[in-house]
């Protein structure tokens, strides 16, 4: 059996003639996926990668992945940039869920799940948040009860994105009241369109609707949708986490054809400047520098994490560090936009030079970059304690049975 595997140099030609002959050019930002169309054109591409050769750079190969390293999947990322992929399975199913399942899937959900993802035939979302639950994830009230050889799941889960067009959703319930909130979930791969599941999309004051907000009835599920642990759901939703903080913090090896990160780029602003005629302008210049300034150290700081965490010069952890730092670039990119931008980002007309109206709704949207994958309070928090070694924050339910735990707020 051989096990040589192909230059980075080599495999990288080979992507950069075959996305040529492939793939169409990158159509212009369309925003977030509010409509079934744009999935199914997702799961088309991803099939069309798949057929190529070209999906699942850094998944096993056992289960439809090409077994490559990092540095394959950073050569093809950049090599894909000039057309249109299927970016929208990035986050949260290739780089959180599947990851996820890589990680402590069964052999059968392994086999029967990853495939059908690398192929563009199954999409997978992440049912954490609830209603009343938000930052205190392990506070969790979805419960999932033994009922002879099944689970019945009830409960609601909220903020899910892209839930109105998945498959399954990783699901994390609670499933003994009687230990601490930490030690008594068990995370469940949900059919979406199980019997008893009812989803709801949300409108943002973007006008996008790609949020859901989940009802569970009476969902049955068998023990073949337990992932991972019965009551050790913590752990499975731990490593889920630490996906997703990777991927927002740009340091996933499992994010395919995606810049860094999904917020403003300086490369905008620039074009701002240009199409409104302040190129000449002092300030603007020195705004427009700043915003490279921070991109620039970003880039470095996810090549410098990334690097050290796969040394193990640094703990898993410190993916908190660059989901931090790009939560903080996303915020001053988006200001220096407003800033340059001036008041056409609230009053863009049709026929405006520059691509303003885009400008307001990203302003609108900035909060939700230091609240997706994890709020920044918490990175802070686990940048503290499990990366620096700093002492635990106090907590007041600590041990404390969850059903003895004072709730309602
Ligand atoms: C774009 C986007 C996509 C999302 N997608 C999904 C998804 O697909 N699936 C899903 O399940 N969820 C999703 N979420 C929800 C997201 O995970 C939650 O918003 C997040 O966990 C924070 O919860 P919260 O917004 O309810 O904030 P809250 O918990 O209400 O917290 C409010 C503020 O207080 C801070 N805070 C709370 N407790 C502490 C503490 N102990 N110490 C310090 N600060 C604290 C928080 O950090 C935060 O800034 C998404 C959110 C966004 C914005």
């Amino acid at each position: 059996m051989t096990t040589e595997v192909e230059p980075v140099a080599e495999f990288r030609a080979r992507a950069r003639v075959w996305l040529r002959d492939n793939l169409p050019p990158n159509p212009p930002d369309q925003g977030p996926p509010d409509s079934k169309e744009e999935w199914d054109r997702a799961r088309e591409l991803q099939r069309l990668l798949y057929n190529g050769g070209f999906a699942g750079i850094c998944f096993p190969k056992e289960y439809g992945g090409l077994g490559l390293t990092p540095a394959h999947q950073q050569a093809f990322t950049k090599e894909s940039y000039a057309y249109e992929m299927p970016l929208i399975l990035n986050v949260p199913t290739l780089s959180i869920c599947a990851a996820t399942l890589v990680d402590l899937g069964t052999e059968q959900q392994k086999q029967e799940h990853l495939t059908a993802v690398l192929r563009g035939d199954e999409l997978l979302v992440q049912l954490l948040s609830e209603p009343s639950g938000g930052s205190d994830l392990a506070g969790l009230t979805t419960r999932a009860e033994r009922d002879g050889d099944r689970w019945i799941l009830n409960g609601s889960k909220i903020w899910s994105s892209g839930a109105y067009a998945a498959d399954y959703g990783l699901c994390l319930a609670r499933t003994n009241w009687g230990v601490p909130k930490h030690r008594g979930l068990t995370m469940f791969l949900v059919p979406i369109g199980a019997p008893g599941v009812t989803v709801q999309r949300i409108k943002q004051v973007t006008g996008s609707t790609e949020f859901c907000q989940e009802f569970f009835d009476d969902v049955a599920l068998g023990d073949d949708a337990v992932v991972g642990e019965v009551d050790n759901g913590w752990e499975a939703a731990s490593r889920l986490l630490y996906h997703e903080r990777s991927a927002i913090g740009g340091t996933s090896p499992y994010i395919s054809g995606a810049r860094p990160h999904l917020g403003g780029e300086d490369s905008h602003i620039l074009e701002l400047a240009r199409r409104t005629g302040q190129l000449d302008d002092i300030r603007v210049r020195e705004d427009i520098g700043e915003a490279r300034a921070m991109t620039v150290v970003r880039d470095q700081l996810i090549d410098h994490i990334t690097r050290s965490v796969l040394a193990g010069e640094l703990p898993p952890a410190a993916g908190s560090i660059t989901r931090l730092f790009s939560a903080e670039n996303s915020w001053l990119q988006t200001d220096m936009a407003v800033k340059v931008a001036g008041a056409a980002a609230a009053t863009h007309a049709p026929g405006d030079p520059a691509d303003t109206a885009k400008i307001g709704t990203d302003f609108l949207f900035r909060a939700a970059w230091s609240l997706a994958g994890g709020s920044t309070e918490m990175a802070r928090n686990v940048i503290s304690e499990r990366v620096l070694g700093m002492p635990r924050e106090y907590a007041a339910d600590r041990e404390v049975p969850f059903n003895e735990v004072r709730r309602g707020r």
